[in-house]
């Protein structure tokens, strides 16, 4: 196999405002606009799609299923490696694009950009490993295959919280397995999924393999799109009950659906936890992204003995923590999505402290601003929303358990299921509580579970599939079982 080229230079095109379609951009009759979280201001004035560039983007997506599906795999891996080069050549203005539509801290859109390249890498390399298998035969004289065919055009749904990450985690096993797409990105976040198009132009990606258009009627356009028969897989990051519809849309179709929903994530520390590692543990699983993230701390349940010295270690790390517009430099945590998100969380401490909470550390957003100040609650009890919604914000809830019964009969006490973290000396239980906790995802002693090489995904209402890892190809691919007798 001829190597890799090396990496291309960075380049500093213009944004991309149009629609990705069939290798080329495409300009609509009507646009919406971008805003930047911290102030509002407009970055960009972004294409709507209409329902013709839906049909023109699922037709395009369709042709050039036939051809891609049958490129060598080691081809279509090679093209996704140079894709993720190209990524990290250009990780300054990536970064620095994401920081703007996002407004996470320009340190976490640069972490961004790598683990969303990351998955590309790794699907580069599983595209050379979609082994088939074969199975010895009950019968005389019949042999038994089995191979790994690409599902066919997909429809790839994405949330604004990880712009690239969430789209690249797709896109990687699903170009790699021999599908093609069409990406639809949250109408607060279509600028990055526009700027991996024309990195993806430039490597090389066939056209109609990647298709991007951008919407701010997410329903009547992603609706089409999700509808349209050719359409054969939809993956899905957001909402559990936007997840739920497609799940029950996509049944009279009977098309693939793999969903990555929402979480409500237990972060248990237990009475002889390792209280430094686990305060450590809970700034990371807590405040990335300002919050903002599927797998974010949403729960602190502490067992009664660490109570009073992790809550005041964790306090102590979230007092350095800095608020401000994410470009600048040292801040921690950049402002909330939009207006609504910070609505939410003011309405979900109010609540609380309505409901008997304690504030242990700040004040309760104003809602002034985007900008949301690290909140701290004790006091917590399970009636009260903070306990029962995603707060998708930098409030932490603390609530004590009376032992491990306790602490494990709370953590599960929820529909979610995508992760939960544990903190604890003993081993013994760490495997109790890893086993016994309902989630698709376990951190022991760890606040960061995210990455390429291992399955991400939930259980419960938190949803179905796994992204990253080996498995993370098993959405994209169908088995076809071939029996060949070769004696009578
Ligand atoms: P959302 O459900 O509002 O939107 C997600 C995507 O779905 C967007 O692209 C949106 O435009 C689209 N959409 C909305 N309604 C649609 C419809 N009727 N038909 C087709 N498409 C539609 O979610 P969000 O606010 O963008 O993201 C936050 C949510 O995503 C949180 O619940 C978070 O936990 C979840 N999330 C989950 C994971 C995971 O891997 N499990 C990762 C990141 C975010």
């Amino acid at each position: 196999m001829p190597p890799s080229p090396p990496s291309p230079a960075p380049t500093h095109p213009e944004l991309h405002r149009d629609a990705y379609i069939d290798g080329a951009w495409v300009a609509g009759s009507r646009r919406f606009p971008v805003h930047d979280p911290f102030d509002g201001a407009v970055i960009a004035e972004v294409t709507a799609a209409d329902e013709a560039m839906v049909d023109a983007a699922v037709a395009a997506a369709a042709r050039a299923f036939a051809a891609w599906r049958h490129q060598p795999a080691p081809a279509r891996g090679r093209l996704l490696g140079q894709l993720a080069a190209r990524m990290l050549a250009d990780e300054d203005r990536l970064a620095a694009l994401c920081v703007r539509e996002n407004g996470k801290p320009t340190r976490e859109a640069v972490g961004e950009v790598r683990y969303a390249a990351s998955f590309l890498t790794w699907f580069a390399g599983e595209a050379e490993r979609i082994y088939g298998e074969t199975i010895p035969s009950a019968h005389p004289g019949q042999r038994i295959t089995v191979i790994r065919e690409p599902v066919g055009p997909c429809a790839l749904i994405t949330p604004w919280n990880f712009p690239y990450a969430m789209l690249t985690r797709k896109l990687g096993p699903a170009l790699a397995a021999g599908c093609t797409v069409i990406a639809k990105p949250a109408v607060q976040t279509p600028l990055c999924a526009l700027a991996l198009a024309e990195l993806a132009h430039q490597v090389g990606i066939p056209a109609g393999v990647f298709n991007v258009i951008a919407t701010d009627e997410a329903a009547r356009i992603g609706g089409r799109l999700l509808a349209a028969p050719q359409i054969r897989k939809i993956s899905f990051t957001g909402s559990t009950g936007v997840g739920k519809k497609i799940l029950r849309d996509a049944a009279d179709d009977l098309k693939r659906v793999s969903l990555e929903l929402g979480g409500n994530a237990p972060f248990i520390v237990l009475a002889d936890a390792d209280l430094d590692a686990a305060a450590a543990g809970a700034m990371i699983a807590k405040f990335r992204n300002t919050g903002q993230s599927c797998v974010a701390a949403n729960r602190f349940i502490v067992e009664e003995p660490a109570l009073a010295g992790f809550t005041a270690r964790f306090i102590e790390r979230i007092s350095a923590l800095t608020v401000g517009r994410g470009s600048d430099p040292g801040v921690d945590l950049g402002p909330l999505i939009d207006d609504a998100a910070v609505a939410k969380v003011r309405h979900l401490v109010a609540d609380a402290l309505d409901r008997g909470a304690r504030l242990l550390h700040g004040a309760p957003p104003d809602g002034k601003t985007r900008l949301v100040a690290p909140v701290v609650l004790a006091g917590i009890t399970p009636e009260m929303a903070i306990w029962r919604e995603e707060i998708f914000g930098p409030v932490v809830a603390i609530r004590a358990a009376a032992g491990e019964a306790d602490a494990l009969a709370q953590a599960n006490d929820t529909d979610a299921g995508l992760v939960a973290y544990v903190y604890t000396r003993d081993g013994s239980r760490r495997v109790r509580f890893a086993e016994a906790l309902e989630a698709g995802m376990v951190g022991v002693d760890e606040g960061l579970v995210s990455t390429a090489q291992a399955p991400f995904g939930g259980v419960k209402h938190s949803g179905l599939g796994r992204e990253g890892s080996r498995h993370g190809l098993d959405d994209y691919t169908s088995l076809k079982y071939i029996a060949t007798r070769i004696s009578g």
